[in-house]
């Protein structure tokens, strides 16, 4: 609606919206004249002040004097300025500064792009109608009886009539006038099916309701009245508030023209339009409500759709740190195997054994490195697992095996203990490297004691269904800062670590359908456990 007004502004024409706004309002306030009131012509349906509201909103206060012009006009062209000319020009101004009253209280609804689409906004917005529209019914009705226009004893028939004509004006018109760029947008969005089955359906279900109330009903039409809430439902549901508002003005316009064609009285015209002015309010909450409906969603959409484009971003980098994280421990080995291969040439060329088993380490260090990356690689792209028979108690002693240097150096002992039969169905790279992982954090850990025997015990036992590994050191344990946030990407407390271990640990088990944990019975030192069924042949790939 702000684009509107930017755009009347833009032309900056305003004679030209003047003009219009004049004209437009003096031809409605003819035709709209329905059961007025003798000598003051204030009519049952009367929607001109929307017209004045929506200008306000739209084109700022600076029009509030138009307000005036525009009403004295109209009465001019009526008669009932010639016939009452001070208090036809007092009750205009009155008029006029009421509804600029209740322009600005209006403003905070509408000041957005997108201005009258919550529940909440709806329900403000017919709750300052009405009370706005009451207070200038009263103060003009006041004004009216101190002039001796009005009797005292019409007073409260006056204000009634005004309240209900106004309101019934602005509840049909204003709503469509503020939502017409959305309703023209969602317009635009319908295939041509969806816009003649629906507006089929409407004017099907319109017109039968019209005709059972007023053809087949009388006289007890009331009772059938609630059938007009049947059009505005189906539009609210399907389309939200903007093409809702429209289905409302089109039914209350038709039904000001057939009650008034068929010539009721007063005292039913008046029940007819606070009925019509039920089935608004319950149409423009149900329209906001769908309306609000259909943001959400889009939002959903809009926010699943950037999860999905920052979980990639996310999955690449955490990939690409995996493999960094997971295969420099290989190439370190490697460098030093190759530097203990120069020195061996150099100073012991004739000790060809040491020499090639060296090389032979060489080959499979290269070898795990090169299977680790492919294996990450399936693991974090499609969350692939190569199943295959294979024995914990001989993986973890491999991994033993392949440690001892890193133990070594740090006077780390490592002790596997299995009972009985450790075989299960798994991913043998992938629970080697969840072995690595976790006995590299117990030999890290178990380093850092100064004094007494270091040392990380890993123990393999067995129940009917599962396997369970236990990974115990005696290190200083794990600290409290790091311990909510253990097994997320990224927590570490290394100055050279990059946190993913535990994760991606925990990544393993999951995909294998176990559980890995951290055991905080511990007394001394960190216990990490983790459990595997036994007799898997699939896995549930996350
Ligand atoms: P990184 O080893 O690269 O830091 P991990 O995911 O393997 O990544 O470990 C995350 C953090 O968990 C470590 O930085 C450390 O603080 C803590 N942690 C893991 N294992 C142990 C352990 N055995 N003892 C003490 N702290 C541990």
């Amino acid at each position: 609606m702000s684009q509107l007004a930017a755009n009347l502004r833009g032309k900056s024409n305003w004679v030209i919206i003047l003009c219009a706004y004049i004209t437009v309002y003096v031809i409605l306030d003819r035709i709209s004249s329905v059961q007025a009131l003798p000598d003051i012509g204030f009519t049952l349906w009367n929607p001109p002040p929307a017209i004045s509201l929506a200008l306000l909103l739209t084109c700022g206060l600076l029009f509030a004097p138009a307000l005036f012009v525009a009403a004295v006009l109209a009465d001019a062209l009526s008669g009932a300025v010639s016939a009452w000319l001070w208090p036809a020009l007092a009750s205009d101004a009155v008029v006029a500064a009421g509804y600029t009253v209740v322009a600005v209280a209006l403003r905070p609804l509408v000041r957005r792009a997108a201005g009258l689409q919550s529940v909440r906004e709806v329900s403000w917005f017919l709750v300052i109608i009405s009370v706005g529209v009451l207070a200038i019914a009263g103060s003009v009705g006041a004004a009216l009886v101190l002039m001796n226009v009005v009797p005292m004893s019409r007073f409260t028939a006056t204000v009634r009539h005004f309240w209900v004509g106004d309101l019934t004006g602005i509840v049909g018109l204003l709503p469509v006038l503020l939502t017409a760029p959305r309703a023209w947008k969602r317009w635009r969005e319908l295939s041509t099916r969806t816009r003649v089955v629906d507006v089929g359906v409407f004017a099907l279900s319109l017109a039968s309701a019209l005709w059972i109330i007023f053809g087949v009903a009388p006289p007890q039409e009331f009772q059938f009245f609630y059938l007009l809430l049947l059009p505005v439902i189906w539009i609210g549901v399907r389309h939200g508030l903007s093409l809702c508002a429209m289905a409302i003005l089109t039914e209350q316009v038709t039904l000001v023209a057939l009650v008034n064609q068929l010539d009721y009285p007063a005292s039913d015209f008046i029940a007819f339009q606070i009925l019509s002015l039920a089935v608004a309010v319950a149409g423009l909450v149900l329209g906001a409500v769908v309306t609000e409906r259909l943001h959400a969603e889009v939002k959903l959409r809009q926010q699943q759709a950037e999860l999905g484009r920052v979980t990639r971003i996310t999955t690449a980098g955490a990939l690409g740190s995996a493999i960094v994280h997971e295969i420099s421990q290989p190439l370190a080995t490697l460098a030093t195997y190759a530097h203990a291969c120069q020195r061996l040439s150099s100073t012991a060329p004739q000790d060809k054994r040491l020499l090639t088993e060296t090389l032979a380490k060489i080959e499979s260090e290269a070898l795990r490195a090169g299977e680790i990356v492919e294996r990450l690689r399936d693991f974090l792209s499609k969350g692939d697992t190569l199943l295959g028979p294979m024995a914990l108690e001989e993986a973890a002693r491999r991994v033993a095996g392949a440690l001892v240097d890193e133990a070594r150096v740090n006077g780390v002992e490592v002790r596997i203990e299995a009972q009985s039969e450790t075989s299960i169905v798994a991913d043998r790279v992938q629970v080697e490297q969840l072995l690595v992982n976790l006995i590299r954090n117990g030999i890290e850990a178990a380093a850092e004691r100064t004094t007494g025997e270091k040392r990380v015990r890993v123990r393999i036992s067995r129940s009917d269904s599962e396997i369970r590994v236990d990974v115990e050191d005696n290190g200083p344990g794990v600290t409290p800062e790091i311990m909510e946030r253990l097994f997320e990407p990224f927590a570490t407390s290394k100055t050279r670590g990059m946190g993913l271990g535990l994760s991606l640990s925990r990544q393993i088990v999951e995909s294998h359908g176990g559980r890995l944990w951290y055991e905080r019975t511990s007394a001394m030192g960190a216990h990490f456990a983790f459990c595997l069924p036994c007799n898997r042949t699939n896995v549930d790939v996350r």
